[in-house]
């Protein structure tokens, strides 16, 4: 019988993050439900496991470097190796009506804790679980992006994308910030990439889009379950690849 994977998924008490871990465990992974508000958590912990999903709670604020290493201990304690980490927490940060954010009036406190959270976030949480995803034979960390993190989308002429000063350059820079380690874990087996959800409706904006969270994590879940000598150092939506 092979060996239970074992997932991470970050911000995972509700919208994309909660369908990335009912889909993994769907899969049969244990999934850890990394989310910071404990009542939310356990809340999203017991769906899971009505469903039969082998989900276990993890406190998780991204921002926090010791919830973040708390959170490793943790997932060492229960586990010893880690397979896969979904880095899905994210904020979107105070928007104008119209959703837009315009950089002549961005409140840096605003830019601060977009920037903590989408961007250092991930670093933090990937940097404090490595060690235990060197542990994993195939080992696959997912950041989850946006489209409007692309600089090819955000330029095109035709563009339907908003100004967004503080959330589409988060964006961005996880983007690049996927790469760099890409290039880092070059030879290493482990498979890191950038994934756009699409404009799925969650309270991240007000419940407005065409797509379901379940849509929404379909791609994460691809990417966080490629096989070895899959692709790495990419960013992808449904329909293929993102242009950076
Ligand atoms: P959501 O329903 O608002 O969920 C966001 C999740 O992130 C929540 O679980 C939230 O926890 C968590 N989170 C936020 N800050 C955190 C922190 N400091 N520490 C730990 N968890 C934190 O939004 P969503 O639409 O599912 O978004 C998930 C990801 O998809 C985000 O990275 C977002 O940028 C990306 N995305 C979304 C869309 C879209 O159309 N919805 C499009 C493109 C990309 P709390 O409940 O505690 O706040």
């Amino acid at each position: 019988m092979s060996e239970t994977r074992i997932a991470l998924v970050t911000g995972a008490n509700k919208g994309i993050g909660f369908e990335i871990a009912a889909g993994l465990g769907g899969l049969g992974y244990r999934v850890g439900v990394g989310a910071r508000d404990e009542t939310r958590r356990e809340t999203a912990v017991e769906k899971l496991r009505a469903v039969g999903v082998d989900a276990y709670g993890v406190p998780l604020d991204v921002t926090d470097d010791r919830s973040v290493t708390g959170a490793a201990d943790l997932i060492e304690r229960r586990a010893g190796r880690l397979d896969v980490l979904v880095n899905n927490a994210g904020i979107s940060g105070e928007m104008d009506p119209g959703w837009v954010q315009d950089p002549t009036a961005l409140d840096l406190e605003v830019l601060r804790t977009v920037v903590d959270t989408n961007v250092m976030g991930v670093v933090r949480v990937t940097n404090a679980m490595l060690p235990l995803l060197r542990r994993s034979a195939s080992p696959r960390v997912v950041n989850v992006s946006s489209s409007v993190g692309s600089l090819a989308r955000q330029t095109d002429p035709d563009t339907a994308i908003p100004i967004m000063a503080a959330y589409a350059p988060s964006k961005s820079f996880l983007n690049t910030l996927t790469v760099q380690y890409a290039r880092q874990f070059a030879g290493t087996g482990i498979l890191i990439n950038a994934v756009c959800p699409g404009l799925v409706a969650t309270d991240f904006n007000g419940f407005r889009g065409p797509r379901t969270p379940e849509q929404g994590a379909a791609a994460a879940i691809r990417l966080a379950t490629l096989p070895d000598g899959g692709p790495t150092g990419s960013f992808f939506e449904d329909d293929g690849v993102v242009p950076w």
